[in-house]
């Protein structure tokens, strides 16, 4: 049930930054917030949130983007790809799943924010909240995900 088959490559649309991962990720999120559907030009935006030391860019420098506060935006510099973020303060990484070479096996196991989503948006997400999980649901939510996640086949 642990078989993540780490470690994972990826990299930005046009391959100047190049990053591994090598430690499973805390959970699968699709969020619907209207920042995320102006910052991923599309309905909702996808994360991985792995732990920072299970994270490393390998190739390349990423830059700020996006709103340049504590929530950290990186992009390629050159293809201006949105990779990942890093908020201040927490130990993690939100990579966006569609930057792994490999993906296809990525489903998003909480959808939030689906009080601002557009009407016909579904991720088919295990949980799905109006806005935010309770910050005290989220061990659980975590562990449930590690038990029952979708995994690379
Ligand atoms: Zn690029
Ligand atoms: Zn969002």
């Amino acid at each position: 049930m642990h078989d993540w088959k780490l470690p994972w490559s990826g990299g930005c649309r046009c391959g100047r930054i190049r990053f591994e991962v090598t430690k499973p990720p805390l959970m699968a999120a699709a969020c619907h917030c209207r920042g995320c559907q102006k910052m991923s030009s599309s309905a909702f935006s996808l994360s991985l949130t792995m732990p920072s030391d299970g994270f490393a860019v390998t190739d390349g420098e990423p830059v700020i983007g996006g709103l340049h506060g504590p929530t950290h935006h990186y992009f390629c510099w050159y293809c201006k790809t949105w990779m990942f973020t890093r908020p201040e303060g927490f130990d993690f990484v939100n990579l966006r799943p569609s930057m792994l070479d490999e993906h296809g096996w990525f489903a998003p196991f909480i959808e939030v924010w689906t009080a601002e989503k557009l009407p016909w948006a579904a991720t088919g997400a295990v949980h799905s909240f109006e806005t935010e999980p309770e910050f005290s649901s989220y061990q659980g939510l975590m562990q449930e995900y590690a038990e029952s996640g979708a995994r690379p086949a």
